[in-house]
C-alpha cells in the first residue's frame, strides 16, 4: 500500500492537543488521563482510518473474496498501545505524551479491558482479526457488542464474588456507530405456505445495528472491521397500548432488545439450554449472514457465484444456525430451490470445534428449536432427510435431529465443507470419538489447524525487554515471521545472549514483584522461580492438583527447612462460572492456603501463594513475560489445545505439563529434555477410570498426598470452618473424575525436576531461550496462512 510520511512526535502532539480541545472539550491544564486517553486514541484512531478505508476499496475494486469470522466471544482486552505499536507511532506516542508532562503507561493503563470473551476461544478470534489484518486477508469479523462483558471478579474472604463490567460506562473511542447498517431479527411467530412458498411471520423482532472497529495489522499495511451487533427495539414502544395505560406491554420492545444485547454468558465450557442464548446465537448469525448478502448482492454479484466471493467461518457451534439461516435467505426470499441453496451454503461454511466435553455440545430442544426459530426447524429437518438420502447406509444413531434434540455439531458438520480441530491430539480425537460416522461419510472434510498466538501483542508489546534483545539479536522484523526466531538457536551457546535474555526475564519479575506488592500488599522475591498457572477455574484444568502439591512442598519445607529449596512464588489467576459451585471451592480452598502459607516464618520466604483477582487480558500481560514456569496440567484428552501454554514458551518459560492439547506439539518442537512432562496419557486416562478404585489405590500409594489431605480435612487451612472442605477431599477419595490422585506423585516429582533444573542457570537459560527459538509455529500467522489456503480459499490482497 501507499507509503505515508513518518509520523513525529511533534505532529502526535499536536493532534493530541486538537482532539483534547476539540473532541474533548478540555483545556490542558484541566484534563485527566480519562482526557488525555481519548485525545491519543482519537489521535492514533485517525491513522488507521486511511488504510482501512484504503483496504475497503481495494478489496471492493479487485473483488475479492472476503472472509466471514463468525464468534461469539472476542477477547480483544485493551487497544490503544496494541494500535499504536500496528502503526509503528509507539515511540512517538510516548514522546509526544511526555512533552505535555502526561504519563504513557497510566494513560495505556486508564483504558479497560474489553472483555466480551470467556478466555481461550474468544482470545483466539482476537488473535484472529489481528493476524488476518496483519496477512492482508480481507475480512470482517462479526460478534455481539454486549453492553457488559464478562463479569468482574473480587475475593471476599476468599470466595469469588462477581460484579457486571461496566466497560462501556465511559466513551469508547474505537467504535464507529453505523445506524445506516442495521437488520430487522424476527423470533417465534408462524410458519405458512403461499404459493407453495415458506413464509415466516415472527412475533418479536428487534433490530440488529452495527457497531465497527478497525482491526490494524502489523505496519500498518492493511485493516480490516470487527463488526459487533447492538441490540435496538424495532418500535420505541408501542404507543396505543402505553395510551391504554399497559406499560409494561408497550414497552415489551425495548425490554426485549435491551435484554439480548446485555450480557456475555459466563461460561462457555457447558451447553446453556436457555432461550435467551438461542436468541443471542440468532441475533449475531442472522444480523452477519444478511450483511454478507447484502455486500454480495451490491458488488453486482450473482448468489450462485457466493462462495467464490465469501467464506464463512463458524468459532465453534454457537453461531451454527449460519447454515439454516443462509439456506432460509436464499429459498424464502430469493426463490431458489433447497438443493441448489444448500451446495452454496456448504460451500462458503467452515466449522472449528473447540471441545470434546460432552457438556459443551450444544443441543436444543426440539420445542425449543420450533418456538423460536420455526422456519429454521423446518429447514434443519429437510437438510437431515437429504443427508440420509444422499447416504442411506448412513447408521441410524447418526442424524442432526434425535431424541427431540437438535445437536448443533452434527448440524455443522454437514453444513460444512471443511471441519477443523484446534491441535493435532484434539483433531485426532475429533475424528476418532467425536464424528467417526460422519467423517467415514465425508472422509477429508475434517483436518487440523493447530490454534496460534499473535507475536505482536503477546511479545511485542508485552514484552519489550526480551523484544528489544530479540531485535539487537536477530534484527528487526521477526514480529511478521515470527519463524526467523530459530536464529536464536545460534546464540545460545553465548554467555552474553543468555545472560541478557535472563536479565530480561528478571526485569519483567521486578516489574511483577512491583505490581503485587502494589495490588496485592505481598512482598515477593523477583529471584525466587515464578510458577504461574492462570486461566479460567475447571475441574479439568486442575488447579486443585496444583494447589495440593503445593500444600504437599510446603509441608515437606517445614519438616526440613534447611534442606536447600529452591523459593517459588506460586501465581494463580482466573475466574469461575458463578454457578460452577466445583470450580469456586477450589478458587476459595487456593485462598486460604494462601493465606496459611503466606504468614507463616518459617516457610514464606520459600513458598509464596499469590492470586490477583479478575484476570483478562492486561493481567495475562502483566504475568506471562515474568513466568519462569508455565503449568499447563489439564487431564490428557481434555484440553483442546490451550493457547496460554504458546504465550508462555514464546516468552521463555519452560512448562510443566501433560501430553494434552497444543503441549503435545511444543514438546515436539522444544524437545522433550527441555519440557517437565509427567502424567497419565489419553489412553491411560481411559484404561485407569475402568478401575472404580483408582483415587483410593492412588492416594494410599502416596504419603504426601494422605498427608495433604488430612490436613485439608482437619482445617489447617479452614480453622474458622473446620469442615469446609469435607465433601472435596470425599471427592477425591471416591470419584475423582479428572484424576487429581493419580497423576499426583508424578507431578510433584516432576516439579523437583523442575527446582534441581532452576537451581542451575547453566542448564536453564539454554533451555528458556531455546523455548523462545522454537514459537516461531505457534504463531497466528501461520495459523491464518492454514486457514486461508485449506478451507477458505483466499489469498493475501497485500
Ligand atoms: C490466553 C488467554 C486464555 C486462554 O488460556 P488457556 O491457558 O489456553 O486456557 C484465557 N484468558 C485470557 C485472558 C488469555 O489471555
Amino acid at each position: 500500500m501507499k507509503d505515508t510520511a513518518p509520523v513525529t512526535a511533534e505532529d502526535l502532539r499536536a493532534e493530541i492537543l486538537r482532539h483534547l480541545t476539540y473532541t474533548m472539550g478540555k483545556d490542558a491544564a484541566h484534563a485527566s488521563v480519562y482526557d488525555w486517553r481519548l485525545a491519543l486514541s482519537h489521535a492514533i484512531r485517525d491513522r488507521i482510518v486511511e488504510p482501512w478505508f484504503a483496504a475497503t476499496r481495494r478489496t471492493w475494486d479487485e473483488g475479492r473474496k472476503r472472509v466471514y469470522y463468525l464468534s461469539m466471544e472476542f477477547l480483544i482486552g485493551r487497544i490503544l498501545e496494541d494500535a499504536a505499536i500496528n502503526l509503528g507511532l509507539h515511540a512517538a506516542a510516548e514522546a509526544a505524551l511526555a512533552s505535555l508532562g502526561v504519563d504513557f503507561r497510566a494513560v495505556v493503563e486508564d483504558e479497560p479491558d474489553a472483555a466480551l470473551g470467556n478466555g481461550g476461544l474468544g482470545r483466539l478470534a482476537a488473535c484472529y482479526m489481528e493476524s488476518m489484518a496483519t496477512l492482508g486477508c480481507p475480512g470482517y469479523g462479526y460478534g455481539i457488542r454486549y453492553e457488559h462483558g464478562l463479569f468482574r471478579q473480587r475475593f471476599d474472604d476468599g470466595r469469588q464474588v462477581e460484579s457486571p463490567e461496566d466497560w462501556l460506562t465511559q466513551r469508547h473511542p474505537w467504535e464507529f456507530e453505523r445506524p445506516e447498517a442495521s437488520y430487522e431479527i424476527g423470533f417465534k411467530g408462524e410458519v405458512t405456505r403461499v404459493d407453495g412458498r415458506a413464509v415466516w411471520r415472527p412475533a418479536e423482532t428487534v433490530l440488529a445495528e452495527a457497531h465497527d472497529t478497525p482491526v490494524v495489522g502489523w505496519s500498518g499495511a492493511w485493516a480490516n472491521t470487527l463488526r459487533l451487533w447492538a441490540a435496538k427495539p424495532t418500535t420505541l414502544f408501542d404507543l396505543e397500548r402505553f395510551n391504554r395505560g399497559d406499560y409494561t406491554a408497550a414497552a415489551a420492545p425495548e425490554t426485549l432488545a435491551r435484554t439480548l444485547a446485555r450480557v456475555l454468558y459466563p461460561d462457555d465450557t457447558t451447553y446453556a439450554g436457555k432461550e435467551l442464548r438461542l436468541k443471542q446465537e440468532y441475533f449475531l448469525t442472522s444480523a452477519a449472514i444478511q450483511d454478507i448478502l447484502r455486500r454480495h448482492l451490491a458488488a453486482g454479484f450473482a448468489l450462485d457465484d457466493l462462495p467464490a466471493h465469501v467464506a464463512i467461518q463458524m468459532n465453534d457451534t454457537h453461531p451454527a444456525i449460519a447454515g439454516p439461516e443462509l439456506i432460509r435467505l436464499l429459498v424464502d426470499v430469493h426463490g431458489m430451490e433447497f438443493e441448489a441453496a444448500l451446495s452454496i451454503t456448504t460451500r462458503c461454511l467452515g466449522y472449528t470445534n473447540h471441545t470434546l466435553l460432552p457438556e459443551a455440545l450444544e443441543r436444543w430442544a426440539h420445542y425449543l428449536m420450533g418456538a423460536v426459530l420455526p422456519r429454521h426447524l423446518q429447514i434443519i429437518e429437510e437438510i437431515d432427510a437429504w443427508h440420509l438420502r444422499q447416504h442411506p447406509k448412513r447408521p441410524h444413531w447418526v442424524g442432526i435431529v434425535k431424541h427431540h434434540e437438535v445437536r448443533m455439531g452434527d448440524l455443522a458438520f454437514i453444513t460444512a465443507h471443511k471441519v477443523n480441530g484446534v491441535s493435532a491430539l484434539h483433531s485426532d480425537l475429533v475424528r476418532q470419538n467425536l464424528f467417526p460416522d460422519l467423517d467415514r461419510l465425508h472422509p477429508g472434510r475434517i483436518l487440523n489447524v493447530t490454534n496460534g498466538i499473535t507475536p505482536r501483542r503477546w511479545l511485542r508489546l508485552a514484552n519489550p525487554a526480551l523484544s528489544g534483545l530479540i531485535s539487537d539479536t536477530i534484527g528487526p522484523g521477526w514480529e511478521a515471521d515470527l519463524d526467523r526466531l530459530v536464529d536464536l538457536e545460534a546464540h545460545l551457546g553465548d554467555a552474553g545472549f543468555l545472560s541478557a535474555f535472563a536479565a530480561a526475564k528478571r526485569t519483567n519479575k521486578v516489574a511483577l514483584s512491583n505490581w503485587i506488592a502494589r495490588s496485592q500488599g505481598l512482598e515477593v522475591d523477583p529471584d525466587a522461580l515464578f510458577d504461574v498457572q492462570v486461566k479460567r477455574i475447571h475441574e479439568y484444568k486442575r488447579q486443585l492438583l496444583n494447589i495440593l502439591e503445593t500444600i504437599a512442598h510446603w509441608h515437606a519445607i517445614r519438616a526440613n527447612p534447611t534442606a536447600g529449596w529452591v523459593p517459588r512464588v506460586k501465581i494463580f489467576g482466573g475466574k469461575a462460572a458463578p454457578g460452577y459451585m466445583a470450580a469456586k471451592e477450589i478458587i476459595r480452598l487456593i485462598n486460604d492456603v494462601a493465606n496459611v502459607l503466606n504468614n507463616d516464618p518459617f516457610t514464606r520466604d520459600l513458598l509464596k501463594v499469590v492470586y490477583p483477582a479478575n484476570y483478562n487480558v492486561s493481567m495475562a500481560e502483566r504475568l506471562v513475560p515474568a513466568a519462569d514456569l508455565s503449568e499447563q496440567i489439564s487431564t490428557a484428552g481434555k484440553e483442546a489445545s490451550g493457547t496460554g501454554n504458546m504465550k508462555f514458551a514464546l516468552n521463555g518459560a519452560l512448562t510443566i505439563g501433560t501430553l494434552d492439547g497444543a503441549n503435545v506439539e511444543i514438546r515436539a518442537r522444544v524437545g522433550a529434555e527441555n519440557f517437565f512432562l509427567f502424567g497419565l496419557t489419553t489412553e491411560e486416562v481411559a484404561e485407569v477410570r475402568k478401575d472404580p478404585d483408582h483415587a483410593r489405590n492412588a492416594i494410599l500409594a502416596s504419603q504426601p498426598m494422605q498427608d495433604v489431605l488430612q490436613m485439608i480435612a482437619e482445617g489447617r487451612f479452614s480453622p474458622d470452618d473446620p469442615t469446609r472442605y469435607h465433601g472435596l477431599v470425599h471427592n477425591i477419595w471416591h470419584s475423582d473424575y479428572f484424576l487429581v490422585a493419580s497423576d499426583f506423585a508424578a507431578y510433584a516429582e516432576a516439579q523437583r525436576r523442575v527446582d534441581e533444573t532452576f537451581a542451575d542457570p547453566s542448564r536453564w537459560w539454554p533451555m528458556a531461550a531455546l523455548n523462545t527459538a522454537r514459537m516461531g509455529f505457534f504463531s497466528s500467522d501461520r495459523a491464518i496462512r492454514s486457514y486461508m489456503s485449506e478451507i477458505w480459499e483466499t489469498g493475501s490482497a497485500l
